[in-house]
């Protein structure tokens, strides 16, 4: 059973139990979905009916952001825990690396993926990267081709949401991998573009904020942050 998190259900899992359930889906045929949908997902998805939709029919959940934690406590019905996207994708290479699974990352801005696979091939020896390409292209066939012919199990989509979700929506069938990932910025973190959040900033559930230092233009994205607890007592409070 799925946790209802204002509109958005998730799975109440611990980041193994995630990286095992990805591993599991890498054995039977694809197309599979994992989306790590924070805060700012679930308001889009709560006024974009067809993103709510893939969201829903997605194969595994899981809560990227604390904020997407605390709605659920305010909501009487918590979940595990935070299972960042991109601690998930690293612990899912940490053990997909030497199994002979194929990776292709696909997003950001020219030359960033291939700055990310190096980093991601020296921090997992043994990872097979088959393929890269940016985020910034004009049409889907090409793309579809080079993700079919790199052979690639495991496609990391980064092109933000909802783009990436609709774009795995539409195309991961074709491009034939099993296993794709939706998330966000990750490759700028790979690639060594974006600096994450100190340890202890992260265990304090204070990433955000370190984020927001970084990037202070992020300040009108998070600003939505409170409503969204806000919102997610007044759901509470109506039974909901
Ligand atoms: N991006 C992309 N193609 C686009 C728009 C965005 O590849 O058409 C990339 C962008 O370069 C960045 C990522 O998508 O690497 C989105 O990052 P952001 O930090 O906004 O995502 P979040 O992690 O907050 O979802």
């Amino acid at each position: 059973m799925r946790t209802d998190v204002l509109g958005v259900a998730f799975d109440n899992v611990t980041m193994d139990e995630a990286v095992d359930w990805a591993l599991a889906m890498l054995e039977e045929d694809g197309p599979h979905l994992v989306v790590t949908p924070n805060p700012e997902i679930v308001q889009r998805a709560a006024k974009d009916p067809e993103f709510a939709g893939i969201l829903s029919k997605a194969d595994l959940v899981i809560p990227d952001g604390i904020g997407v934690v605390y709605a659920a406590k305010i909501l009487g019905r918590p979940l595990k825990g935070r299972v960042p996207g991109i601690d998930f994708a690293s612990a899912l290479l940490e053990r997909a690396a030497g199994t002979g699974r194929r990776l292709f990352l696909l997003g950001a801005a020219p030359g960033v993926a291939e700055q990310a696979a190096v980093n991601l091939r020296a921090a997992y020896p043994g990872l097979a990267v088959c393929g890269t390409h940016d985020g910034y292209f004009k049409e889907d066939g090409p793309v579809v081709d080079a993700i079919r012919e790199s052979g690639a199990d495991i496609v990391f989509v980064c092109l933000g949401f909802p783009k990436q979700e609709k774009w795995i929506a539409a195309h991961g069938e074709a491009a034939g991998a099993r296993l794709y990932i939706g998330l966000g910025g990750s490759l700028d973190v790979f690639a060594g573009k974006v600096e994450r959040a100190p340890e202890s900033f992260q265990k304090l559930g204070l990433e955000w904020l370190y984020r927001l230092a970084k990037e202070p233009s992020r300040i009108g994205r998070m600003a939505k942050l409170p409503l969204f607890l806000v919102s997610a007592l007044g759901a509470r409070l109506k039974g909901a």
